[in-house]
């Protein structure tokens, strides 16, 4: 049974402790939000994540699993020591390490022998070595730096870690890499041993990539509304090309947020610059991003007209994506502060993300508990996240409801058959 302290314990903290303490091993969560700490000794989760909260609740009784504020202890009691803090965007978009190198100094300060120190936070390349020369000023004696950057996706962030595609370990020494390794003795799946530096750069290349193919897919979807074209169609035409692949990231739709894939793309093209490499691609990605998130409004008005003051508009989803109630960047920010400066009366569902929403988003919003009764007098029904339950909904008991029978998809949840049957004035993304 390995020893292990995660600091920070936000959604990949606390998946990565509360799963290694699932696999056998004796972890210890740290937090500076002294109330998280709080609320999860008496088994609050701060985070919605499927499964989550049964499998903290079982290895905190078990004692696999404690928290604490106390850093100090913690890495004292410890042989491997993760660091999971965040790593959000600085206004000119290089990453903010104020948090890391926190951390790394607390570590450094607590040392009391030979301890691997594993970068779980996505951090730019060269972190490795920081990491490493701030916890040398306050230690002399001998531990290893390790980078096993995270790819767990939110919303199935623990079946996700679970099951990893692969495991990748950057570490300058063999006997560091087989510690790591040790970690994942259970996992069946292919492990990457590389360099610390080249695995800092697969998570940004990874993130980096994902985002290249979402933007690329909603380009295809703006000439597929000019010519009368179905994306989903190209989409799945493509996909069955084996080089591009079944699950290939290319659903058309408002283009993507959440706390990894715009941070990440900003932070590559800045490495990228930082080396003397241009990396154009990615700014053209993150141009076309905006660009997509912005172009409901455009669309909306094609159903009300241009002038949208006082208008109804009901937006279902305030999540980047379902299953999550995570709203940082997601597009429906974008959608509400649009029709907000418009003068609309905006209306929103989400499943469980509106207190997390509530925490961001300023001006005069209605939050709606029940999905169909949030459409009552809606003059636009605007769907922005694709949870399972809007595909389920009543269509006949929706048509009631709204005032006029106007729906702008901006995630492609419904067949633009069945609603043209059903109705309904319907605009979806590049069909
Ligand atoms: P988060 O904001 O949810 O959690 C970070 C936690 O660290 C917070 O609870 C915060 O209080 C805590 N913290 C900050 N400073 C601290 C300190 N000095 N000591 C102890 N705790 C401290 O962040 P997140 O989404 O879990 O992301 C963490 C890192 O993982 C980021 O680098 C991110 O890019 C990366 N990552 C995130 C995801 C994702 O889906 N969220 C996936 C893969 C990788």
């Amino acid at each position: 049974m390995t020893k292990i302290a995660v600091i920070g314990v936000g959604y990949v903290g606390l998946v990565t402790g509360t799963c290694l303490a699932e696999l056998g091993h004796q972890v210890i969560g740290v937090d500076i939000d002294q109330q998280r700490i709080k609320n999860l000794e008496k088994g609050i989760i701060p985070i919605y994540e499927i499964g989550l909260e049964e499998l903290v609740i079982k290895n905190t009784q078990n004692k696999r699993l404690s928290f604490t504020t106390d850093i100090g202890k913690a890495v004292k009691e410890s042989d491997i020591v993760f660091i999971a803090v965040g790593t959000p965007p600085m206004p000119d978009g290089s990453v903010n390490m104020e948090y890391v190198n926190a951390v790394a100094e607390s570590i450094g300060k607590n040392m009391n022998g030979y301890k691997v120190i594993i970068n779980k936070s996505t951090v730019p390349i060269g972190t490795g070595d920081s990491v490493h020369r701030i916890i040398e000023k306050f230690y002399n004696g001998n531990f290893d730096i390790v980078s096993n950057p995270e790819f767990l996706k939110e919303g199935t962030a623990v079946a996700d870690f679970m099951n990893p595609d692969r495991v990748v370990i950057g570490a300058n020494c063999q006997k560091a890499a087989e510690i790591v390794k040790n970690l994942y003795s259970e996992f069946k799946t292919e492990f990457i041993i590389t360099d610390i530096k080249t695995a800092e750069l697969i998570k940004y290349a990874s993130n980096s990539f994902l985002a290249t193919e979402i933007s690329f897919i909603n380009s295809i979807a703006n000439i597929c509304e000019k010519i009368g074209a179905d994306v989903n169609k190209v989409s799945q035409g493509m996909k069955l090309d084996s080089r591009i692949g079944k699950k290939a990231f290319l659903n058309a739709g408002l283009g993507y947020g959440g706390s990894c894939f715009p941070k990440d793309v900003k932070g590559l093209i800045q490495i990228a610059s930082e080396n003397g490499v241009r990396f154009s691609i990615l700014e053209a990605v993150e141009d076309t991003n905006m660009a997509q998130k912005q172009s409901l409004l455009a669309k909306i008005q094609k159903l009300l007209g241009e002038d949208l003051h006082n208008k109804n508009i009901t937006i279902w989803g305030l999540a980047f994506k379902p299953h999550t109630d995570d709203v940082r960047e997601a597009p429906s920010l974008t959608v509400i502060r649009q029709l907000l400066d418009r003068g609309v009366n905006v209306k929103v569902f989400d499943p469980i993300a509106t207190e997390q929403a509530k925490k961001i988003l300023d001006g005069k919003i209605e939050y709606e508990d029940d999905l169909l009764k949030s459409t009552k007098n809606a003059d636009c029904l605007v769907i922005v996240t694709e949870w399972p339950e809007f595909k389920e909904i009543d269509l006949n008991q929706l048509k009631a409801n709204l005032n006029q029978p106007n729906i702008v998809d901006g995630r492609n949840v419904f067949e633009v058959e069945q609603m043209k049957e059903s109705g309904f004035n319907y605009i979806s993304v590049g069909r």
